[in-house]
């Protein structure tokens, strides 16, 4: 926020340029609040996640669930992940609060399990800074130990830019992800710079259409394009694919025909505390 507002600055008139300060002083003072509260969230316990559904658009059923990190501060309100992750990650909270994420979600997925649900998969988002920790892959295996669940359980969604920084980096430490039996995904997919020849190279498992594709997929003939692009692309790699953010029947309707394997978004459910997800689960499998 303070680097765009920085931008605008640079783009208008000096006159302009009190107006601006202005402007990057209350974004400065922004993230200064959000650090203190998170550092404190944190140490309260005040985080939570919340599970989207993942629907395999073949069968109809939930095979799986986004973990999301919510948080709600009691004078701030909900502050979205969109704008904390960040400053998690500046001041290097993220890493606690990532090991958090992934051991919490693993151990969600144990108790479905131990509650007799059919298989669920979770996925977990990985920020880059802990993706490019030299020891990501043993503290995972040591996590899903701890659970004492199956690797294959857990997927991590990784952003195409992640990957890309140092692509024979990231390359290593997914090997090494994969052989552990994890699952990996690239996230926000078409929304970064991942070149095929990469892309051949990444052991990924599944690509996850950006929502930006998906929103306007019923009227936009480019939108159809890129997402039949994407599936074919997919395809041709050996890999699954997935649609975010997908709110509506017709937006259904095109994914099918194209052959998108699953489905995530409004359209079947918001982000639900486990409790509500459960009782999802329940009234889906109920005819
Ligand atoms: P994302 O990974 O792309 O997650 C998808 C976002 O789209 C989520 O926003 C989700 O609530 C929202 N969404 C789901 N279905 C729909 C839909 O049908 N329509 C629309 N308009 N939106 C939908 P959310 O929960 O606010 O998260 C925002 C971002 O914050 C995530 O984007 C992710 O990048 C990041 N984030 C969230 N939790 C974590 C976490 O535990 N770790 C890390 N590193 N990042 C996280
Ligand atoms: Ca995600
Ligand atoms: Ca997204
Ligand atoms: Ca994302």
């Amino acid at each position: 926020r303070a680097d765009s507002a920085m931008y605008q600055a640079k783009k208008s008139g000096r006159n302009q340029y009190r107006l601006f300060t202005a402007e990057i002083q209350q974004a400065a003072a922004r993230v200064l609040q959000l650090e203190n509260a998170l550092r404190k969230a944190w140490e309260r316990d005040q985080m939570t996640l919340h599970y989207q559904p993942q629907v395999d658009l073949g069968t109809g059923q939930v095979i799986g669930a986004e973990a999301l990190l919510r948080w709600r501060h009691p004078e701030l309100g909900q502050v979205s992940p969109a704008e904390f992750i960040p400053v998690a990650e500046d001041t290097g909270l993220i890493l606690d609060l990532g090991e958090w994420v992934l051991r919490t979600a693993l151990q969600q997925v144990r108790r479905w399990q131990d509650q007799g649900l059919p298989p669920l998969t979770v996925s977990v988002n990985l920020s880059p800074v802990q993706f490019r920790q030299p020891l990501l892959p043993e503290l995972v295996q040591r996590l899903i130990k701890e659970a004492g669940i199956a690797p294959q359980l857990l997927e991590l969604e990784l952003t195409e830019g992640a990957a890309m920084d140092d692509p024979e980096g990231a390359i290593a430490i997914m090997d090494r992800l994969h052989d552990q039996g994890i699952r990996l995904l690239i996230d926000d997919f078409g929304t970064g710079y991942s070149s095929l020849s990469h892309l051949k190279r990444f052991q990924v498992y599944k690509l996850k259409i950006d929502q930006s594709f998906v929103r306007d997929l019923s009227e936009a003939a480019q939108d159809q394009g890129i997402v039949k692009a994407i599936i074919g692309m997919a395809q041709a790699l050996g890999l699954r694919t997935i649609a975010e953010g997908v709110e509506t029947e017709g937006q259904i309707e095109f994914l099918r025909t194209l052959g998108c394997d699953e489905i995530q978004g409004y359209y079947y459910s918001r982000p639900l505390p486990a409790a509500e997800f459960e009782a999802y689960l329940t009234r889906q499998s109920t005819p």
